[in-house]
């Protein structure tokens, strides 16, 4: 349910709301409008509703949330969008993200020469692996610990947030030293485990989609980290799985403007995955800057041919530039400029 509360209700009141929310078993969400006030109720709709909220003081409406995510829905905040503030960095709204690093962290000098690069070319947050989800059980699985480590050496020298991926509950600890956003992998996207303990660690979370996951299945990943009071998600769609072979994965382009309808969280999509091929990249990060998405997160490699995972879809580091700039003109086109001034 959501309480919509007057635009003259006073913090008292809001507070006496909150409080019968809470009294009744079910969990407040309150989200302060710049007109209003609501608060979302959320948890045994039978007991939420026999609170008879409706011409309590300071309330105006009571409306039932109909879809099966409730804090990840847009009506929870009123067709307001979510601007979320990681690592001094705004994303979302006007701030369209850049997003850039390597598939995996190989080595300090692969790292670090790639997010200089990156950051010149005005990417905002450097993106890197340490933990890898790989198909085969004998293919490389990622540096772990000493992965993190190049990570942290690459933000202390070039101020870059980090995208790092979480795969294991057990690795939290380490990665959360380091992650500013936590990314779970499309392969995990419906670990609610992970999901919840990420959504209690409160660290910003990207969430991927799943290969063959509807937005619907996406959502409700989404409301498990909200679920635990944790804020800062970000949706990535980075193609499914369809009928198609002729590339990797099939970047579903009509889920930006959908998913945008649908929730109020910032959308950002990987056109690296979707294609695995280098010369896609470009134009499936464009259509989707044209289309609102809030951000791109992209793979780059100072050697590609070298690269021990995703070398045929990393740009090369020196085509950044290029490629930041054009996506930044295209961005515009959708009212949002990469990192637009906070
Ligand atoms: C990645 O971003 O490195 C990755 C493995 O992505 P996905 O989970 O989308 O396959
Ligand atoms: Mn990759």
């Amino acid at each position: 349910m959501l309480i919509v509360m007057k635009s003259a209700a006073s913090g008292e009141e809001i507070q006496a709301v909150i409080e019968r929310v809470q009294s009744a078993g079910a969990r407040s969400h309150l989200v302060r409008g710049e007109e209003v006030a609501v608060i979302g109720a959320i948890g045994d709709r039978e007991h939420v509703a026999r609170l008879g909220l409706e011409g309590s003081p300071g309330v105006d409406s009571v409306v039932p949330i109909l879809k099966p995510y409730k804090l990840a829905s847009s009506e929870v905040r009123q067709g307001e969008r979510s601007v979320l503030e990681i690592g001094g960095r705004r994303v979302g709204g006007e701030h369209f993200a850049l997003v850039a690093g390597p598939c995996t962290v190989e080595s300090r000098d692969q790292t670090l020469a790639t997010a200089r690069i990156v950051k010149d070319a005005g990417a905002m947050f450097l993106r890197g692996g340490a933990y890898k989800p790989r198909t085969s059980p004998y293919a490389f699985q990622g540096l772990g610990e000493a992965g993190l480590r190049i990570l942290a050496e690459a933000k202390a020298e070039t101020g870059m947030p980090i995208v790092t991926e979480l795969m294991d509950v057990r690795d939290l600890e380490p990665v959360l030293a380091v992650a500013d956003v936590i990314q779970i992998g499309a392969r995990n996207m419906q670990n609610y485990t992970l999901l919840t303990e990420v959504g209690r660690a409160g660290c910003p979370v990207m969430i991927k989609r799943g290969l063959s996951s509807t937005l619907e299945e996406l959502l409700m990943a989404a409301e498990y980290v909200l679920k635990e009071g944790n804020e800062n998600v970000l949706l990535c769609e980075r193609g499914i799985r369809t009928f198609e072979t002729a590339y990797r994965f099939t970047l579903d382009l009509t889920a930006v403007p959908v998913l945008k309808q649908l929730s109020h969280l910032p959308v950002i999509v990987d056109p690296s995955h979707a294609a695995g091929r280098r010369d896609l990249v470009e134009p499936l990060s464009l259509a989707p800057a044209a289309a609102g998405a809030d951000g791109i997160i992209v793979e780059v490699h100072p050697a590609p041919d070298e690269a021990i995972c995703d070398g045929p879809q990393a740009l090369h580091c020196d085509d950044f530039a290029r490629f930041a700039a054009k996506l930044d003109q295209v961005a515009a086109i959708a009212g949002k400029r990469i990192g637009a001034a906070a």
